[in-house]
Parts: C-alpha cells; sequence; structure tokens
C-alpha cells in the first residue's frame, strides 16, 4: 500500500490527508498486505459490465476482513474517518455493477477471505457460512462429506456465493430457487460496530437460529438485504434432501405469443406444488445466445433479424419459448405428476414434451438440467459471445403470472429494446405467483455509441414499464435512483429513516438502493 502519494480517485468529501490516515489505520489493522490502493491490485474491482465508465464507478482502496472482529474494526475507523464503504462477498453481481461500488471512490470491503462453513446439519438440513462461500465450495464440502443435500444457486454457480446472492435476493432454479425465502438467520455488523444476530440468533444457547426464521417482534432480516444498514458476516440457510429420483424436461413453443398460454396452462401447475421448482421459460433468443455466436447466422450489426432466428430454432430445435422444469421425489410421485403435466399439455392443444432422455447431452437442456438440481455450470456466460463487447445489464421487472400480463411486457420490453437496435434476449423466472422477467440488455461496452444507445434503453425500460405499473425487483448500480423513485415517496422516506438511525454518518454503501442518509 502507497501511503504517501496522492489517491487517484479519492471518496466524496474527504481529504487526501483523512483518506491516507485511515488507510494507514486499516493497513496496521488488517496487515499492509490487505488494503489495496495501487492501480494494478484495484485493476479487477473497477471492471464492469453496465453502460457507465469504468470510471464513474471506481473503488479509491479495497481492503480485505477475515474475521468479525476486523469488520468491527473497520467500520469504526471509517465512521471515524466518514469513509464510504461498498462490501462484497464474493463479488461477482456481474450485470448488476460486478464489484464495483455504486459511486466512485467508495472503498470496498472485500470480505472474500472469510470463508468458512461453519456447519452443515445433515439431519436438520441447514447451513451456515461466512460471505466468502463460494458454492462451488459448498458443493465440495457436501460431495466430500458424502452429505446427500442440494444446493440452489444463480446462473454463475460455481464462482458466485449463497451470501452475496442471497442478499442481492438472487434466484436459483430448484424447488429452493427464492433464496431469501429459504434464508434462516444472519449476523450483521452495524454501522456503530455492534453486532447483531436475526431471528433467534440472540437467544443465549439457542439452537434454533437456521431452523426459525421469525425470532420475536419484528423480523429484521429483510432490512438488511438489498439495502446498506449493516454488513453481514454470517448466513444461515436451508438445503434440499436429495431426492431419491429427479427429472428433469423441457416444453417447446413455437410462437412468440405462445407465452400467454405457457403462463396459463403452468401457472395452476405451479400453484398446486405440481411443478415444484422456479421453472424458467427462455426466449429462442436467450437460448441461441447462450449456446452460440451470433455471426454463425446473422454477420450485420443491430437487430437480429426474424429470418436467423426461424434458421435457428429449425437447425437447433429451439422453441420460439423453451419451458424448463423438473420434478422431484420418489418414482411414483413423479411418475403422477408427470402424468398430470402431460394431460395438461395435451388439454391445451400446445407445447411439445422433452424428456432427458430425448435431449441427451445437448444443450442448451444439458445446463437447465445441472441448475434445477444445483450443479456447477458456467454455460450462460456463452450470453457474452453472442454480440461480443462485454457489455450487459439485467433488466428484471416482476410480472404476475398471468399471460396477459406477459404478454404486454413482452411487447413493450422487444419495442423499446429494437427501437434502440437491441435483441430481446428473455426469460421469465416463475415464482409461486410472480414472475422475474430478466432481460438481458447486451451491448458492446467499445464502441461509445452503443454504450450511449444502452444507457439511453435502459432509462426507457425503466420509464416505460413504470408508467404501466411495472417496476423492477433489483438493478444494476447505474440506474438505482431510478428504480428506487418507482416505489413510491413513503417507501423512500422509511427507507432514508432507517438509513439515519442505523447509520447515521452514512458510511455503508451510500446509494445502495437509492438510500443515503
Ligand atoms: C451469465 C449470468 C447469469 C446470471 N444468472 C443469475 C441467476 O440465475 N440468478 C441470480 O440471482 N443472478 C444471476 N446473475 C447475476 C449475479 O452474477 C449473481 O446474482 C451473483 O450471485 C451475485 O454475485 P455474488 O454472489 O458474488 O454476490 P456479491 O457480488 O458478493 O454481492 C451482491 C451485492 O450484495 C451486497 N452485499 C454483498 N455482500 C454483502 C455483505 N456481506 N453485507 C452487506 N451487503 C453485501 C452488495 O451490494 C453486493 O453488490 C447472473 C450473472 C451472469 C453474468
Amino acid at each position: 500500500m502507497a501511503t504517501e502519494t496522492v489517491p487517484a480517485v479519492l471518496p466524496a468529501g474527504v481529504s487526501a490527508a483523512d483518506f491516507r490516515a485511515a488507510m494507514s489505520e486499516l493497513a496496521a489493522l488488517l496487515g499492509a498486505d490487505d488494503v489495496l490502493t495501487e492501480a494494478a491490485d484495484l485493476a479487477p474491482y473497477r471492471k464492469i459490465m453496465i453502460s457507465e465508465s469504468d470510471d464513474s464507478h471506481a473503488p479509491s482502496a479495497t481492503v480485505l476482513a477475515r474475521t468479525v472482529e476486523e469488520v468491527q474494526a473497520v467500520v469504526r475507523i471509517c465512521n471515524r474517518y466518514r469513509i464510504p464503504l461498498w462490501t462484497i462477498s464474493t463479488g461477482k453481481n456481474l450485470g448488476y455493477g460486478s464489484a464495483a461500488p455504486a459511486e466512485r471512490g467508495q472503498v470496498i470491503l472485500d470480505l472474500k477471505q472469510m470463508n468458512r462453513i461453519i456447519e452443515v446439519d445433515p439431519v436438520m438440513c441447514t447451513a451456515l457460512v461466512e460471505p466468502g462461500v463460494t458454492y462451488q465450495q459448498l458443493k465440495d464440502y457436501l460431495v466430500e462429506n458424502d452429505i446427500p443435500l442440494w444446493l440452489s444457486c444463480p446462473a454463475p454457480s460455481a464462482i458466485a456465493g449463497p451470501v452475496g446472492n442471497t442478499l442481492d435476493r438472487g434466484v436459483g432454479y430448484t424447488p429452493y430457487g427464492e433464496h431469501f425465502m429459504m434464508q434462516c438467520g444472519m449476523e450483521v455488523v452495524l454501522a456503530d460496530g455492534d453486532v447483531l444476530r436475526t431471528g433467534m440468533g440472540g437467544v443465549e444457547n439457542s439452537n434454533t437460529w437456521q431452523a426459525f426464521k421469525w425470532g420475536y417482534g419484528p423480523y429484521l432480516d429483510g432490512i438488511f438485504t438489498q439495502s446498506n444498514y449493516g454488513i453481514c458476516t454470517k448466513m444461515g440457510f436451508w438445503l434440499m434432501p436429495q431426492p431419491p429420483v429427479y427429472k428433469p424436461f423441457a416444453i417447446r413453443y413455437e410462437d412468440d405469443d405462445d407465452i400467454h398460454d405457457i403462463v396459463e396452462t403452468l401457472r395452476p401447475l405451479r400453484l398446486a406444488n405440481v411443478i415444484p421448482n422456479a421453472m424458467v421459460f427462455a426466449n429462442v433468443m436467450w437460448e441461441a445466445a447462450a449456446t452460440m455466436p451470433r455471426s454463425r447466422y446473422y454477420e450485420g450489426t443491430g437487430v437480429t433479424p426474424d429470418s436467423a432466428l426461424e434458421q435457428i430454432k429449425a437447425n437447433h430445435g429451439i422453441g420460439a419459448w423453451n419451458v424448463y422444469a423438473a420434478l422431484y421425489g420418489t418414482q411414483e410421485q413423479v411418475d403422477v405428476n408427470f402424468a398430470i403435466i402431460r394431460g395438461a399439455l395435451e388439454a391445451s392443444g400446445k407445447g411439445r414434451l422433452i424428456t432427458e432422455e430425448e435431449a441427451g447431452d445437448t444443450e442448451p437442456f444439458a445446463y437447465r438440467a445441472k441448475l434445477m438440481r444445483g450443479d456447477m455450470t458456467l454455460q450462460e456466460f456463452g450470453l457474452y459471445r453472442w454480440r461480443g463487447g462485454g457489455g450487459s445489464m439485467w433488466f428484471a421487472p416482476v410480472a404476475v403470472a398471468k399471460g396477459s400480463e406477459t404478454i404486454n411486457q413482452m411487447n413493450l420490453a422487444k419495442e423499446i429494446l429494437n427501437k434502440y437496435g437491441f435483441d430481446y434476449v428473455a426469460e421469465f423466472v416463475v415464482g409461486m405467483r410472480d414472475m422475474h422477467h430478466i432481460v438481458d440488455l447486451l451491448f458492446n461496452r467499445n464502441d461509445p455509441a452503443e454504450m450511449e444507445a444502452a444507457h439511453q434503453c435502459f432509462g426507457e425500460l425503466l420509464s416505460e414499464f413504470g408508467k404501466r405499473g411495472y417496476a423492477v425487483y433489483r438493478v444494476n448500480t447505474g440506474f438505482m435512483e431510478e428504480a428506487a423513485e418507482l416505489y413510491g415517496p413513503v417507501k423512500r422516506r422509511v427507507d432514508q429513516v432507517l438509513k439515519r438511525a442505523l447509520d447515521p454518518n452514512g458510511i455503508l454503501a451510500p446509494g445502495k438502493s437509492g438510500i443515503r442518509i
């Protein structure tokens, strides 16, 4: 760590002298190797995929803590110097801002070295982990210890982790796919350095911390997700017992407008738990993008022509919409539920059912089958070869699970994206009554005109959807203010009241979800 020179980037409102003094104290606490201020060391923390320059989200430093006590001491030092801290766990929030802070100059608190698996209880099927634990690490632990439990992970699985993903209210594809619903108990370092244990965690000698979510009195875990009220240093969550039989399947639909019938046919099966997992409806563009570069079918610029998409559908057996779902249980349970699903499809007169036996090892079925059992795969990173240039922003509005709503959202998203020359690369991830409509706005970050177009396009998506009562469940660090506005002034005021109460100096991740003191 160089303490003598003036740092390239400073946190807003902090003098160079104070910054250097704070870094010296942090180096004394953590060791000089765990306080990074040199450009070369900060390079991996600057790399973003969104439509804003790396500079506008550049951190001034990164500090790495190994223990809860170190995290407590870090916030106390930062409080004294008013240094803003942006916390990451495994730091792979790709397409939502990556590891970089919401605002230029914030110091990243990287918790990847806090990576202990504290407990996996094979009887209660629960886990308690530190923030740096990756899904791969946890998977290896389960395999090495012969524990028959399954994870639920997002598509970047291996390289991401349960704490960061759950804190941003991410999703996976198993029956445990709504990750925050399966979270149970947290340890949080508050801005004043106190340590809070949520749920049953504050009760002396309790053994129910990972068994009962709600504790007593106001339920607090939610306020530490997608927020900047504390730093999570431990998280508990539930794991799924490995079922005796696992049966993934796909359903192929031929027309864009079939999304209406897909939702109407499958919603009752999801609500009745006949289909128990967070199933996915992926469009042709998503399927193609995840598995091949666009240049194989189209060498031009702008929106991919329909003729190319028709060829892709014909050559690769991909539908306009492709449903991925799975059954879990005994052979008898799986057989009964599969027959119900087959019957519902026959009655609807649409959709071709594809079993694992038929699909074999072909992509994208193979990676979807892995995701729906919580296995590791990075196949979805293929999306970035589709257009090239490394730009990606997830536009993720929530839709109620009704056919008419999905048609509306599909048409609106397509119209706005196409107007700016971008493809509608989309999937719906199905919750119980809602669907996360996930659109990947893919663009070339090396082309200034495309960067600008992508930025305007994303802003228009947010505002036009907002006018119709649709809001995103999560957003990248470039648009947090706009997304927060959609949720109304009273929500914003309450967010701020909590912020002022819990972090009066506003040192924890200012700007996260649009929240500041
Ligand atoms: C191809 C591709 C596919 C993807 N698919 C999915 C998907 O299926 N589902 C999905 O949910 N996401 C998906 N993502 C988005 C993202 O990569 C994942 O959500 C990933 O899990 C987030 O990164 P992380 O787990 O390393 O969390 P982190 O980056 O460590 O954390 C995420 C955010 O949470 C906050 N935070 C982190 N740690 C703490 C802490 N200890 N205390 C307080 N706040 C904290 C910070 O604001 C941080 O920015 C995808 C991305 C790509 C590129």
